[in-house]
Order: structure tokens, then sequence, then C-alpha cells
């Protein structure tokens, strides 16, 4: 790229990293004290932007990558936003309903003097939902004296929510697969399909591939996963996890129990990670069996086991662009906001895949030119962005 080491410097560590104790008195009169951490990397193109994970092992760290990832994605977009991430190191299942939603206003409360639209917008991520977001905008409203829909995105419809959100990073993946197996002269309708992870993103990606045809073979949560080699049927499956229930305790004779491990080597066309960071390693890389890798998850594939992959001939549609349609709705969910007007569900998703697929064809035309990876050209494209930023601001003063 012939990146300014200046900028390179810059760009490798966050802007700002703020860690808050988040003290909760538990339904049974007892204290606990959570951690919870916001995360700016770059707001040199606008305003932070990025989710809120609840999980036990959410850490600085974590929060710094996923802050610098949503940096390149944003830029990859060219939404007029920056990168950042939030989280708070707790089991949410271990909390009751009252006791989440302390946490999430006290966090909101600590948190409150770097956040708002023109600073920072959470949204949901990993065990966040529109609930949780519709506590985040009542309490920042609450401080604030006025109602702020556009403080986060993802939140109910009814309250400022935008259509099409929650399948938005779904949609975005099918876009992406449909473009890809286009390029390649493949039949997304023919193609076997693994997925990891059942929630908001592996269930809607499921959920569209199912619906144009696909043979489902596998899909996991937390609790293991299920095989089938004729096929899941997959809208039975979401009816079954929507109320929280595993899929490990999913009753049919045909379908096999297998782990999260075995479910990832196992073999297919297409393999979507879209549960968490770091599944496919050095250790498992040889193993994988599939003709692309659709990145759902953030972070799924580890830099040497993209090697291993790119070595393999295996194509690794990354994250930053594969998993991109959440940050692009939430967007439209903030322009909405801030316009106080609404668009309906065909123009979100007409807009959706104009913006999609013009980052698509923009990625996979350096990956030809250049005989780089897909990931590669993505990051060239975002850095290069960031950097061109840089160059027009300068570094203050
Ligand atoms: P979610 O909480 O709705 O679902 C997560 C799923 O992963 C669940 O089925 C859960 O059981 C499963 N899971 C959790 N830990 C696991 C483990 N150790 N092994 C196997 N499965 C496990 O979360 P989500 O919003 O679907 O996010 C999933 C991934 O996608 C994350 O990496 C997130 O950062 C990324 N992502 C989400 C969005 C979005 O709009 N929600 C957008 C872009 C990227």
């Amino acid at each position: 790229m012939g990146l300014d080491p200046n900028v390179t410097k810059y760009l490798k560590r966050v802007e700002r990293a703020l860690i808050v104790s988040i003290p909760i008195i538990l339904d049974d009169g007892s204290l606990q004290i959570f951690e919870g951490y916001r995360v700016q990397h770059s707001t040199v193109r606008g305003p932070g932007k990025g989710g809120l994970r609840f999980a036990p092992n959410v850490n600085l760290d974590e929060v710094k990558a996923l802050a610098t990832w949503m940096t390149w994605k944003c830029s990859l977009l060219k939404l007029p936003l920056g990168g950042a991430k939030g989280g708070i190191c707790v089991n949410p299942r271990e909390l009751s309903k009252n006791e989440l939603e302390k946490l999430t206003r006290r966090f909101t409360t600590e948190i409150i003097n770097i956040i708002g639209p023109d600073i920072d917008i959470p949204a949901p991520d990993v065990n966040t939902n529109a609930q949780i977001m519709a506590w985040i905008m009542d309490t920042y409203s609450m401080n604030k004296g006025r109602t702020v829909p556009g403080v986060v995105t993802g939140k109910p419809i009814e309250i400022g929510g935008s259509v099409g959100r929650n399948s938005a990073t779904g949609m975005g993946l099918y876009y992406i697969i449909e473009a890809m197996c286009e390029k390649l002269n493949i039949k997304l309708e023919s193609q076997s399909i693994i997925i990891q992870g059942f929630g908001n993103v592996g269930g809607w990606i499921a959920s569209l591939l199912y619906e144009r045809g696909c043979k489902i073979f596998a899909v996991s949560d937390i609790s293991g996963g299920l095989y089938y080699s004729e096929g899941l049927k997959i809208d039975k499956l979401l009816e079954w996890t929507k109320d929280g229930n595993y899929l490990k305790d999913y009753k049919d004779e045909n379908y096999k129990l297998i782990t999260n491990t075995e479910l990832l080597t196992t073999e297919c066309d297409i393999l979507i990670p879209a549960a968490l960071e770091n599944q496919i390693i050095k250790e498992n890389a040889n193993e994988i069996k599939c003709k692309i890798i659709l990145e759902g998850a953030n972070g799924p594939t580890t830099p040497e086991a993209d090697q291993i992959l790119f070595d393999k001939g295996i194509y690794v549609i990354p994250d930053i662009l594969a998993n991109a349609g959440g940050v692009c709705v939430s967007y439209f969910e903030y322009v909405q906001d801030i316009h106080a007007y609404f668009w309906d569900l065909e123009r979100i998703n007409k807009e959706l895949k104009r913006i999609m697929i013009e980052a698509f064809e923009d990625v996979y035309k350096l990956h030809k030119d250049r005989k780089i990876t897909l990931r590669t050209a993505a990051y060239i494209i975002a850095v290069s962005r960031i950097a061109k930023a840089y160059d027009l601001r300068g570094i203050f003063p």
C-alpha cells in the first residue's frame, strides 16, 4: 500500500478507551460489581459506531479489536462513521430481567459523556437486543431531558428503530454470497451449507438460504450442533430456539448431535462461522473442507489459519465485508432518526444491496487485479480511505 508509517503508528492504537465499574443490587439484596468498556478506535471519518456485547469473556483487548474492525468496516462501505465497540463482562443468562435492566441503565450512565448521536452510537451485538437498546435510549434521554432516538441503533421500531435492522446482517451476507456465487459461476441454491452460531446473524442467514432452497447440513449454538445429511428444517429450529431453547435439546430422530469442533470440519460447500472470534485457527484450518467461508462473525479466522485456507484454495469472504449489513442498516436507522423520517423495507433492502454490492465489486476487482486474498483487498481499500482522511485532516494540533 505504501502506507505512511505515521498513519500506521496512529492506526495501531485506539483513540479512547473507558473502563467502568457497574455496581448492581441483585434481586437477593446482594451487591455485585461488573466491569464494562467503551472503546473508540477512530473517529476520523465520523462519529464512532459499533455494538455492545454482554458476555463472560469480554475484556478490554477484545473490545479494542472489535472497535478497530468497525473502523475498517465503516470505511469499506463508505459510511461517514468511525469504529467503536463496547461490552460488559457478564453472563446475562444468570441475571433476571430486572437485574439486566439495572446493569444496562447504570452502564449507560457511566459512559454517558462519551456517547451520543454526534460522538458514538452503540448497537446490539452478542447477547444484546432491541430491548437493551431501548433502555440505553431511555436512560440517555432522561439524563439529557429530551428524547434522543439517534443515540443507539437496533432499537424497537416503535421508538425510532428501523425496519430491516434485525435481518440486516443476514441480508447483507445473503447479497454477498449471491454475488460471490455469480462470480464463481456456481448456483447458490445447489450449495450445501454449514453454519456455526444460530443467533441474530446465524439464524437470519440460515433462514434466507433455506428459503432459497439451499440444503443446510448443520447448525450450532453454544450448546452444540445438529447435523442431517438431507438438510435440517431451519424453520422448525428457529421456532424452537426463539424462546431461548438450546439446539442440543431439539428432538428429531434423524438429526445427529455434533460438537462445534466437528461442525467446523464437516464437508460442505459454504461454511458460515456466525458465533464468535478465533474459531478457525491453525490447529483446525487444515481440516476445513469447503469451497467458500463467509464470515458472519467478527474475526472468526486467525491470520495463521487465513494463510492455510488461502494455500488450500478456499475463498474467505472477510468479516469487514461479509457481515457489514448490520452497520449499514444501523447507519440508515441513525439517518432516519436524525431526519425524523422513516423508510419502508423495500427502500432499506434496496439501499443495503446497493452499498454491499458496490463494496463487494471493489474488493473482488482488487483481489483479481493484484492476485491477493479478498481480505487483503478489503483491508487495502478500507485502510486507504482512513489514511486519506488523516492526510486531509492532519494530526491536531
Ligand atoms: P447472538 O448473541 O444473537 O448469537 C450468537 C450465537 O452464537 C448464539 O447462537 C450462541 O449460542 C452462539 N455461540 C456463542 N458462543 C458460542 C461458542 N463458544 N461456540 C459456538 N456457538 C456459540 O449474536 P449475533 O448478533 O448473532 O453475533 C454473532 C457474531 O456476529 C458476533 O461475532 C458478532 O460480533 C457478529 N456480528 C453481529 C452483527 C449483528 O448485527 N448482530 C453484525 C455484524 C457482526
